[in-house]
């Protein structure tokens, strides 16, 4: 086996604040940050207080009235091209942050979080300069300062993601990293202070629910991105009613993973696998409801307890790990509370028989079947490894019990039969559908939600254009 990834290469600092006009300050009001595999304290981190997110806007609005917002594309593309470039020089190092601070297995880390993000820099970098293609016929410019607030779950990826596009468009920012999970964002914030961005151009400012409230209330931000849960969305939503700022959310997702008889059933075996425990299914887009056409049932589920059975969890460091440490405390309770609810409303669990690490945050790969739409588990995200099967035996019950939701952010539809699969996918109501694979991420991808998954898009131009205004 190979050996464990090493924090050799990797400084982490006792203490970590803010980072705002360039510079490194040192925050208030420090709280420990903790490494879920082994619940000992990683570092301490600042939460901001509303003087200093005004200090952070302030900074934001001075770089975009006096350099970056009058700056031409070209010049902006070459300072993405640089972040992304030193993104993948410091590619080791951040891979084994996020699997530090976050609990995520580092292959996923290594090959999946890092290699995007700085996919995303490269690819906003190419739009910087093209803004006019953007919006044909239109004069397209800034929207001004932005703020961003994201979660826990694709810490550094999710930076990039909201990062990229408003720099490339013009703007400037302040963005909140998660509470959990602010290591890989302060590298990036070191990333960006070599990359001699203009002071200000970037602000990261630390803390929790309260620091995050601060930027959305702030008079002098124009615009709102916000990516995390429903229940905060529609909280930011009311804050910002018949405000003059623009917003975007990404909430949550319930997606379904729907199974044709016709699939390749070991490839869809793979497809479910990777759609629900692919980062502890930490994941808004994940294929949490898995509807298998009733004739395959049997066969499929044969196949699919058995490869769960073959799934690795334990530290997030060693290179075989297939489902490593459930980012908190909190969450890890939340997945209990769940599972229990699952159990007690009479779907039958499956799980592993193999023991988890005695510390840490673990959670068992696990399969509710003989649920109904009706059970807790069917309804509600669990944003953990936890799957519920469902069966239909037409199409259309499919597509009824696919969107049988109040999210719409993913699904996925495996059949060998092209007709079928633009059939059902155009009938979807969600703003991504994955043809044969699921779990797949491309910076040029417009990604985003219908109903309660939110509104506005990333990736792709569908990404760019929240944060332009047209003339
Ligand atoms: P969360 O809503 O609790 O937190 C998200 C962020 O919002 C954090 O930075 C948090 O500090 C901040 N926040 C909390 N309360 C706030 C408030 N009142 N005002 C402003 N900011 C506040 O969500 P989470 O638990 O961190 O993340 C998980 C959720 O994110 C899941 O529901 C998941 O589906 C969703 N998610 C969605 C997408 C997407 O693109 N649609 C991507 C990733 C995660």
């Amino acid at each position: 086996a190979p050996a464990p990834e090493s924090r050799d290469h990797l400084t982490i600092h006792e203490r970590y604040g803010h980072f705002i006009d360039g510079k490194f300050i040192e925050g208030e009001n420090h709280f420990p940050s903790i490494n879920p595999a082994t619940e000992e304290q990683l570092f301490e981190v600042a939460s901001a207080d509303e003087a200093t997110v005004d200090t952070a806007v302030k900074a934001a609005r001075r770089a975009y009235d006096k350099v970056w917002g009058k700056m031409p594309g070209s010049e902006r593309a070459k300072y993405l091209y640089r972040i992304a470039r030193m993104i993948q020089e410091k590619a080791r190092a951040l891979a084994v942050a996020e699997s530090l601070d976050g609990g995520k297995p580092i292959k996923e880390s290594r090959d999946i979080d890092i290699p995007l993000a700085a996919a995303h820099f490269f690819y906003y970098a190419g739009w910087a300069d093209k803004l006019e293609y953007a919006l044909p016929g239109a004069t397209p410019s800034p929207i001004g300062v932005a703020g961003q607030i994201i979660p826990w779950n694709f810490p550094l990826l999710m930076a990039a993601w909201k990062i990229a596009p408003a720099l490339a468009a013009g703007n400037t920012i302040v963005i909140k990293p998660a509470e959990t999970t602010p290591l890989t964002a302060m590298m990036l914030a070191e990333i960006i202070q070599e990359a001699d961005l203009p002071p200000g151009v970037v602000n990261i400012v630390n803390g929790a629910g309260q620091t995050g409230a601060a930027i959305v209330n702030h008079p002098d931000i124009d615009k709102i991105a916000f990516t995390g849960s429903t229940d905060v969305g529609k909280i930011i939503q009311r804050a910002l009613a018949g405000s003059r700022k623009k917003l975007t959310l990404e909430l949550g997702g319930k997606g379904a993973n729907i199974i044709f008889d016709d699939a390749s059933l070991d490839q869809a075996v793979e497809g479910i696998i990777n759609g629900i425990f692919f980062n502890q299914g930490h994941v808004c887009c994940a294929g949490s409801r898995l509807l298998v056409q009733e004739n395959i049932a049997e066969e499929l589920m044969h196949k699919l307890r058995h490869r769960v059975s073959t799934l690795i969890v334990g530290d997030p460091l060693d290179k075989n790990t297939d489902v490593g440490a459930i980012n908190s405390r909190e969450q890890l309770q939340r997945i209990q509370e769940l599972v229990a609810a699952g159990q007690n409303e009479g779907a039958q669990i499956f799980q592993p028989s193999s023991p988890l690490p005695e510390k840490g945050f673990f959670f068992k790969p696990t399969v509710f079947t003989e649920v109904t739409p009706s059970h807790r588990i069917a309804r509600e995200e669990v944003f953990g490894p936890v799957l519920s099967v469902l069966t239909f035996r037409t199409p259309e019950e499919a597509i009824e019990k696919a969107n049988n939701t109040p999210y719409g952010l993913a699904c996925g539809v495996w059949t060998d039969k092209g007709s079928r699969l633009f059939r059902v996918a155009n009938a979807l109501k969600c703003g991504i559908v994955w043809g044969n694979t699921y779990n797949r991420f491309d910076p040029t991808s417009p990604f985003g939600g219908y109903k309660e998954s939110g509104f506005g898009r990333e990736g792709g131009l569908h990404g760019l254009l929240p944060y332009l205004e047209v003339r």
